[in-house]
């Protein structure tokens, strides 16, 4: 998709999250809570994908079992088509595990070990009612294999998880995903424990199918380039706020966010080298935001005041340790959180500058 045509008006959502913020009490007896998600929105569009992009720890995970209703969030609300969403009870449940999938990291761990892929494709067939059994059951298994791209479908069918290749268990997985006919695909991390070679083989298949089948999808990653790729808008979470919202092409082109700005500068990207100019690279070209360079993710028990990227960011001032950065619309489709985006001359913070790279 052109950046054209994301800024083209949207389409109603089919999933939205509005304000969600996610906190879990651990050590009841020391009133500790973890501040996992906060006052997190995005909307899910029927042919087009959302990418979550962040280090590891960051709310991705908990923010997409918040939609799909595996998390009860603290406060703000789920909406499937404009109404809340609700899967109390194993009825609704159902209903809506019907129309929102989730497709796990690592699909060994995802898929029983002990079953055959006809049966555990079988079952989300059986358990939603939609075929019993018979030839129907038979063409429909096959399609399924065929939707992602196994094929001969016979080839696999009677085949354990162990007998494939990570690439083709993650299929399975998807497959599993598919067999109930959702509207929405929440992927959480699904490339990112398969070989490079593989990952952009699953990623062609899910674009192939968010555009056939007009499929909304969350793309869960930690990796940026990959997101530009595929994702038609970017979210960068940091310590469970989203820090950076917007088309892909904004996002990654035009970063506004200091800590975007840290996740591309550990993706080489011929194509916004000149961001790059004037700073340190390694010499293969590449940064580890979470490395020594910007020191350790906060602790989510204790968040850090003010912006909560302050103590890691190179270009914190004195307000970012107290004062919440402003949310500020850049575009109508791209906005970001940094003080620096409405007072870019505000005094320096001296005891974060010596993090600067
Ligand atoms: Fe850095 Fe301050 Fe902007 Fe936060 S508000 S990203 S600490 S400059």
């Amino acid at each position: 998709m052109t950046d054209e045509q994301a800024r083209t008006p949207q389409p109603a959502p089919v999933l939205e999250a509005v304000d969600v913020t996610v906190h879990y009490p651990v050590h009841r007896s020391r009133g500790e809570t973890v501040h996992a998600l906060e006052n997190a929105s995005l909307r899910l569009i029927p042919g087009r994908t959302v990418a979550l992009v962040g280090e590891s720890g960051s709310g991705k995970s908990t923010f997409a079992r918040t939609l799909a209703l595996a998390q009860t969030p603290t406060s703000g609300n789920i909406l499937l088509y404009g109404k809340p969403a609700s899967a109390r009870g194993r009825r609704a449940r159902r209903a809506y595990a019907r129309r929102v999938q989730m497709v796990l990291q690592d699909p060994f761990a995802s898929l029983n070990p002990l079953h055959r892929v006809r049966y555990l494709l079988e079952r989300p067939l059986r358990l939603h009612g939609s075929v019993t059994g018979g030839e129907d059951m038979e063409r429909r298994l096959r399609a399924l294999l065929e939707r992602v791209r196994l094929t001969p479908p016979e080839r696999f069918l009677e085949a354990f998880p162990h007998e494939l290749s990570g690439g083709q268990r993650q299929r399975v997985a998807i497959a599993r995903a598919l067999a109930v006919e959702p509207e929405v695909l929440l992927g959480d991390e699904l490339v990112s424990m398969l070989d490079v070679s593989i990952r952009l083989e699953i990623l062609n298949l899910l674009a192939a199918l968010r555009d056939e089948e007009h499929l909304a999808m969350l793309y869960i990653t930690h990796d940026i380039a990959g997101a530009r790729y595929f994702a038609d808008e970017i979210a960068v979470m940091y310590a469970g706020e989203i820090v950076e919202y917007g088309t892909a092409e904004d996002v990654t082109q035009t970063p506004a966010h200091p800590y975007t700005r840290l996740l591309l500068d550990s993706t080489p990207d011929p194509d916004r080298m000149e961001f790059l100019a004037g700073r340190t690279n390694r010499e293969d070209g590449e940064r580890d935001v979470t490395g020594d360079d910007y020191g350790e993710p906060p602790d989510l028990v204790h968040p850090p005041s003010g912006c909560r990227f302050h103590p890691r960011c190179p270009l914190a001032r004195a307000a970012c340790r107290t004062e919440q950065p402003p949310h500020v619309e850049l575009t109508d489709r791209h906005w970001a959180r940094c003080v620096l985006l409405v007072q870019p001359d505000a005094s320096r913070d001296t005891t974060t500058a010596e993090l600067t790279p």
